[in-house]
């Protein structure tokens, strides 16, 4: 498919357990409509490193796999989607995750002081992605990424050439803290408890598709871009 880097995509949420291919379908969401993809979990790994006062605050927490405060997110997201990247589209990955969010979300998008509301004002495309249990298991404990330029692999399914080296940049790849197994069941339980509600949501406002991601990673990708594209035809 062309690349599609004019017309306004709007907001586009992406649903899903963690491990369930967010943060890859989003990297070629945002290559093929040129929009940022704003994950909220990068930004508050990005604040953690940096030792911002954010950071702080969400350190401990997220090393526990639990769930950041709604209100530190939330502040933290319309900061983001402020900048002028956003104008004609974001890609939400990891956000909104409790039902709190969701409606906090539709809030802003609603509200004419908003900066950016103009061009991005259209409800949400929302996307989950579902994966079976044991799949998950396996993705989130054999992901890697590299340090330098973000490239995700899979030591079961996606492999580096080299062995734990990033093919683009040979760089060493990673083990994300909360990927470690200990983690991964509090993640899950966050899940299930907190982000089921947010899909329940958009599912009663009749805003919600679901998305085999169970499927090889191309053809979860070209589902996606149908979603995309029938929301627009
Ligand atoms: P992720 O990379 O999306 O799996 O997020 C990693 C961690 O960041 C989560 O386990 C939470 O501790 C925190 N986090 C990310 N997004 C949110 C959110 N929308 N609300 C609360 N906490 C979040």
């Amino acid at each position: 498919m062309a690349q599609e880097t004019s017309r306004d995509v709007g907001p586009i949420v992406l649903l899903g357990p963690p491990g369930a291919g967010k943060g890859t379908q989003a990297k070629r969401i945002m290559e093929h409509y040129s929009v940022p993809q704003i994950s909220t979990g990068d930004l508050l790994r990005y604040n953690v490193a940096q030792g911002t006062e954010l950071g702080q605050a969400a350190k401990a927490v997220m090393a526990r796999g639990e769930l950041v405060s709604d209100d530190l997110v939330c502040t933290m997201v319309r900061e983001r989607l402020k900048q002028p990247d956003c104008k004609r589209g974001y890609i939400l990955d990891g956000f909104p995750r409790t039902a709190a969010q969701a409606g906090w979300l539709d809030a802003l998008l609603d509200s004419k002081l908003f900066d950016n509301s103009r061009p991005t004002r259209a409800w949400p495309i929302v996307i989950r992605l579902d994966v079976d249990y044991n799949q998950l298991l396996l993705r989130i404990t054999g992901r890697r990424s590299c340090p330098t330029c973000g490239r995700i692999y899979n030591v079961h399914f996606q492999p580096p050439r080299t062995d734990e080296a990033c093919d683009s940049d040979g760089s060493k790849l990673v083990t994300r803290n909360d990927d470690r197994l200990e983690v991964i069941q509090p993640r899950l339980a966050a899940y299930q408890e907190q982000t089921r509600p947010v899909a329940d949501y958009y599912q009663r406002t009749g805003r919600l598709v679901s998305v085999n991601g169970d499927l090889p990673v191309d053809d979860v990708t070209d589902q996606i871009y149908r979603v995309i594209e029938d929301h627009h035809a």
